[in-house]
């Protein structure tokens, strides 16, 4: 029995542990709240299905059965609210008539866990504490599994030990894998504020230097492979030492901050825009050749120099200059491509400025 015990909350633990997995390799977080509720509380019935078919007979007449569904729904509730709770509790009372049929016991338990799915739903919305709440939910659990053992089990003693059984191990359970649960939530909600931190420029929230190292190396690889040309641009603000000297720092970073948002509005989707130095920006447009990646830096610098910047405070006109490099008609490697187009731009700087230049 104990190893059956283990069997059911492996179960639970791995398929938690999967979902947890799955939610911080994938961008969960961008999806609206809704589809999640409705994800979770369908994960949930299904994990409870599972639990249901390896579910632990106590005694050896089989009257008395075990496993972890209340936890299920209880964490569906926690973590998915209303919407979740329903869900998970449907397909769980369900597949419990579907399995034995419609007989009296069946209908009693599916009955019980429709009536506690909505309870937990509903006290999920609580505006209590964590504890609080856990205690609260936890409390409803336990009458339920009390109630419906009281109505299945005409024997008093099969009535002590299920309800012993199944209130104690559920709730212990249920207290351990919510922190569990919890903690893992909070190191996925690092992890990801570290990666953005990692890779993205604060200012700007462009691409920083390092992220647009491994995109670009990544972008020009599956150009070469697939026979496309790739196209760079690099540029960089003329003068700008100036608008911080004359307007001030902050100024300085509004005209950085908008400057990203042009390119990032002038680039299609799949374009890298990134901030690699204080006032240089770079553009890698894979499946763009020279000609057209001349054409968009000449429309750039042009849509710059019309640009009215800080407009509501000091309306600040600047003006951009621009190297140009291309595979496969100047370099085979990002680094070459990089070393050109910079040495294009210090050719447009020396011609004046305000400029794109094609690297030779
Ligand atoms: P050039 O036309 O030759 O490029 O001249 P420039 O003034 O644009 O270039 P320079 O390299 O002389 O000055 C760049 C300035 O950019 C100096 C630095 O204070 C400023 N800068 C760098 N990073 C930031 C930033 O994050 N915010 C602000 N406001 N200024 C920055
Ligand atoms: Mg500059
Ligand atoms: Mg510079």
């Amino acid at each position: 029995m104990a190893l059956s015990l283990f069997q059911n909350f492996s179960i639970l633990v791995a398929v938690i542990s999967i979902t947890l997995e799955f939610v911080r390799s994938s961008k969960v977080q961008y999806q609206s709240v809704i589809m999640r509720r409705f994800v979770l509380g369908t994960v949930g019935g299904l994990i409870g299905i599972l639990l249901l078919m390896s579910t632990v007979p106590i005694n050896s007449e089989r009257t008395i059965i075990f496993d972890f569904r209340f936890v299920v729904m209880y964490l569906s509730a926690m973590y998915g609210g209303f919407i979740s709770s329903i869900i998970t509790s449907v397909i769980i009372a369900f597949y419990r008539i579907a399995v034995t049929g419609a007989n009296a016991n069946a209908i009693i338990v599916s009955t019980s866990i429709l009536i506690c799915g909505v309870l937990l739903g509903a006290l999920s919305h609580l505006k209590v504490n964590r504890s609080q709440k856990f205690m609260i939910m936890n409390t409803v659990v336990t009458l339920t599994i009390i109630t419906a053992s009281y109505l299945i089990f005409d024997n008093f003693y099969l009535f002590i030990i299920n309800s012993l059984m199944f209130t104690s191990t559920t709730v212990i359970t249920s207290y351990f894998l919510c922190r569990y649960i919890h903690f893992s939530i909070a190191n996925i909600r690092n992890y990801w504020q570290l990666k953005i931190d990692a890779t993205t420029d604060h200012l700007t929230e462009l691409a920083n230097l390092r992220e647009f190292d491994n995109r670009f190396d990544e972008l020009f690889e599956q150009c070469q492979e697939n026979q496309m040309p790739i196209s760079f641009l690099m540029l960089d603000l003329d003068h700008f030492k100036m608008i911080n000297d004359t307007y001030g720092h902050q100024a300085g970073d509004e005209v950085l901050s908008e400057l990203a948002q042009i390119l990032i509005k002038s680039c299609r989707s799949y374009d890298l825009v990134a901030r690699i130095g204080g006032e240089e920006f770079a553009i890698v447009l894979p499946r763009c050749p020279k000609e057209t990646a001349l054409s968009i830096g000449r429309r750039t610098r042009q849509y710059i120099e019309e640009y009215i910047f800080c407009k509501d405070t000091h309306a600040i006109r600047m003006t951009v200059s621009i190297g140009v490099s291309s595979y496969p008609n100047d370099a085979n490697d990002p680094d070459k491509l990089m070393a050109l187009a910079d040495e294009a731009l210090y050719k447009a700087k020396s011609a004046g400025r305000n400029a794109v230049v094609l690297a030779q």
